[in-house]
């Protein structure tokens, strides 16, 4: 259920998260006089790669190109399909005329060609036991610029060490164009002897949860997203006897472009309302609160507060089930309470996505 009432403390970094996400939607970028025209933001969370995952990630997208890409469902395109379908011609082609050679087997090729087919993104027909190919539309360049923000409501000295060797490691491989903490408004300024451990490419964004309004505290730095990234491996721990050397690898341009694609094309599935993907709506415990019409935070009503989405899970001492009666009305087709949460916050995330 949905009720428009004060929301819990933000002291809880996942509640924060959720609040710099909806800040993000709202005001993306920090310091702009107005709204860019010909830009759209696109918000996600806890997205990257296997070795680094950010708490919140802006994508600036071209607004055209954006709608063009709704063209292709909400679902993300992997990488597969994205070989496939930014490849495909716009006339009949036997499919290995018209497509570069993967890298991998080519039965595989098939295989992303017939799920391309079933979800309506691309056109197919056999020419005797040879299979053609025709776009269905062109794969937009939708993508303009990946920003990464970490969150730390309480930066201190010790949480700025810990996020600094992670922001180095952001800088050297620059995969996202920005990368940015977002730290809690308190009313003052952020200390600067905090900078000492961030590296100086990374902004600071003093964001007050409340109010919803940022001030710069430190800009970025825009990072080389078209060269080659240092993946760095390993670090010597800097002990007065540590003569190693940091271990480190080259990440070539290609590679770095087609991760950052498959970043975006998660972002564009899973925004950041998925939250409730991984939680249980289906408990009775489960609300969704609303601070202002359009952000709804979970609300755990057995815990009194916004719980996190480790809490609610499957494994949560409290959880219990939503009573039967809850979903006389319509059930099964339109489920409980919780199935309304779900269906309130999908909704949402779809009308963020322009064209769908
Ligand atoms: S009781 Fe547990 S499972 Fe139920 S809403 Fe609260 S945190 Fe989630």
């Amino acid at each position: 259920m949905v009720q428009t009432l004060g929301v819990a403390s933000h002291t809880a970094e996942f509640g924060f998260e959720l609040r710099t996400c909806r800040w993000a939607e709202l005001a993306w970028p920090p310091g702009a006089e107005s709204e860019s025209d010909g830009t759209a933001i696109v918000v996600a969370r806890q997205l990257g790669t296997k070795r680094r995952r950010w708490d919140t990630i802006v994508l600036e997208c071209d607004l055209e190109a954006l709608r063009q890409r709704a063209n292709f469902g909400l679902d993300r395109l992997d990488s597969d399909l994205l070989h496939v379908v930014r490849n495909a011609p716009a006339e009949w082609t036997y499919y290995r005329d018209a497509l570069p050679h993967p890298g991998y087997p080519w039965r595989y090729v098939r295989e992303a060609i017939h799920r391309a087919d079933d979800r309506g993104i691309l056109e197919t027909r056999k020419n005797g036991n040879r299979i053609e190919i025709r776009r269905t539309w062109a794969y937009p360049d939708w993508v303009e610029r990946i920003v990464a923000i970490e969150n730390k409501p309480d930066l201190d000295a010790s949480a700025a060490r810990a996020l600094g060797s992670q922001l180095e490691y952001d800088v050297a491989m620059g995969l996202a164009d920005e990368v940015w903490v977002a730290t809690e408004e308190t009313g003052e300024r952020v200390d600067p002897a905090l900078f000492e451990d961030l590296p100086v490419a990374a902004g600071i964004l003093a964001l007050d949860p409340e109010s919803l309004t940022a001030d710069v505290s430190w800009y970025p730095r825009s990072l080389a997203v078209d060269e080659p990234g240092t993946r760095i491996l390993e670090r010597p721990d800097g002990g007065h006897r540590d003569d190693s050397a940091a271990r480190f690898e080259y990440v070539d341009p290609a590679t770095k472009a087609a991760k950052r694609l498959a970043i975006a094309e998660r972002a564009y599935e899973r925004g950041w309302r998925s939250f409730v993907d991984t939680m249980r709506p289906d408990c009775r415990h489960f609300e969704l609160r609303a601070r202002d019409p359009q952000q709804a935070l979970p609300y755990c009503a057995a815990k009194g507060r916004c719980q996190t989405a480790a809490e609610c899970s499957g494994s949560c001492s409290d959880f219990e089930p939503e009573p039967p009666v809850w979903r006389t009305r319509g059930w099964p087709i339109e489920g409980g309470p919780g199935k309304r949460s779900q269906r309130i916050l999908e909704e949402r995330r779809r009308r963020r996505r322009p064209g769908l």
